[in-house]
């Protein structure tokens, strides 16, 4: 099988953790005759110093013309200044709404081994297993008419909160189908009391769970969430839910894990073609000292050889590396650790070859079919 791979490392660190997770994937590749064919794009910060934007149409290109891309963070204080016609962000919002990336999703997964690490009581975790998937080209982020005036009383704002049927409909049947797979619970999340567009999405989550008898529905206000999700994380299997509400949320059930460091992402479209990065940003604070986690990059390789490429063993085979390299003790420092970027990422790699035997590829065919 053969897959074409496109690179946006980015800013900040986000070229040492995609490095990183490159490695954990060629690593995969040669155990089950995978070839892999990679090009490197810049995106954000880089490609407006580049090229003064920050998604260059060959970029775009690039990624659409590829099976999946993978992509480290964007944005710095060097590019923060608010009056700037061009920011990092729009790079990836650009990346995304050309792919037709329409959902994302999170899925939280606290490791035992990491218990200590979590901001929450070691008990509160047990059996704390979520997905959140959050849509992804809707709402605030992306209505229009949006931009400032001057009026006579002061300055004023606009951002615009619109979403269609067809917007909500496509994204809560996919976290139906997750959930399917999963222990059949989705939980909506809206601010029906208050908004229209919410009331809309309620509406239509209903409506999509009649074809879904076998998985349960609720709803629930995004407050209530809110405090549930420290409170009671483990209510949780499948949450579905608009743009800016799962963009907060989603770094809120972050803390659950221990480090933000620690999570994957995936964004989806259509077809099989997905985005994947890791959750967290691109850490000036700690850029080019070597010492991120590059835990969330790695893990998002694994949730590209699931989505992208069919592959569920391979998959399979890296996230268990991550998990046995984190029982083992190994450690960054965000957890608590002295192991740097590089070593993290060789102690997973050499546990994927540990576990090599089950990514051969007659499995990995069979799984792919
Ligand atoms: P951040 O996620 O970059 O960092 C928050 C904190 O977590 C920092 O202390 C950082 O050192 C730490 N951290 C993050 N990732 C880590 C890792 N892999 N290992 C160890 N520690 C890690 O968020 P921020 O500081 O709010 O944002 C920094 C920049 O990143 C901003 O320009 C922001 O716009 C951008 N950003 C980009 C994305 C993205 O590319 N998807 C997401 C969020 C923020």
């Amino acid at each position: 099988m053969r897959a074409r791979i496109a690179l946006c490392p980015g800013d900040g660190i986000g070229p040492e953790v995609t490095h990183e997770a490159r490695r954990v994937l060629d690593e995969v590749a040669a155990g089950c005759g995978l070839a892999l064919a990679y090009d490197e794009h810049p995106i954000g910060g880089c490609a407006i110093d580049a090229t003064g934007q920050p998604l260059p149409p060959a970029t775009l290109a690039a990624c659409a013309a590829a099976d999946a891309v993978l992509l480290g963070a964007v944005g710095g204080p060097q590019w923060d200044d608010p009056a700037a016609a061009v920011r990092p962000e729009q790079g990836l919002l650009a990346l995304r709404q050309g792919l037709g990336l329409w959902a994302n999703l999170r899925p939280v997964t606290p490791y035992p081994s990491l218990r200590d690490r979590s901001s929450l009581r070691p008990d509160r975790l047990a059996g704390v297993d979520l997905m959140v998937i959050r849509e992804l080209t809707g709402g605030l982020y992306f209505g229009t008419p949006r931009g400032r005036t001057i009026e006579p009383e002061g300055r004023r704002a606009v951002d615009t909160l619109v979403y269609t049927e067809a917007e909500i409909r496509r994204v809560v049947t996919l976290a139906f189908k997750v959930a399917a797979a999963r222990r059949g619970k989705v939980t909506s999340i809206d601010k029906a009391n208050v908004l229209e567009s919410s009331r809309l999405w309620r509406q239509v989550a209903t409506e999509v769970a009649a074809d879904f008898p076998r998985v349960r529905l609720e709803h629930l206000l995004v407050d209530a969430a809110a405090m549930r999700l420290i409170t009671q994380p483990s209510y949780f299997d499948v949450i579905v839910t608009e743009n800016m509400f799962g963009d907060i949320l989603t770094d809120e059930a972050a803390v659950l894990s221990g480090s933000i460091g620690l999570l994957p992402s995936a964004s989806l479209g259509d077809g099989p073609r997905g985005l994947y990065e890791p959750i967290h940003g691109s850490a000036p604070d700690i850029a080019g000292h070597g010492i991120a986690n590059p835990v969330g990059a790695i893990l998002s390789v694994a949730m590209l050889l699931r989505h992208s490429l069919g592959l569920e063993a391979a998959a399979q085979t890296v996230e268990r590396a991550v998990e046995d390299a984190l029982r083992a003790g190994c450690r960054t420092r965000d957890l608590g650790g002295t192991l740097t970027t590089a070593q993290m990422g060789a102690a997973i790699r050499e546990r994927v070859v540990d576990a090599g035997g089950d990514t051969s590829s007659a499995a990995l065919l069979r799984a792919y079919r």
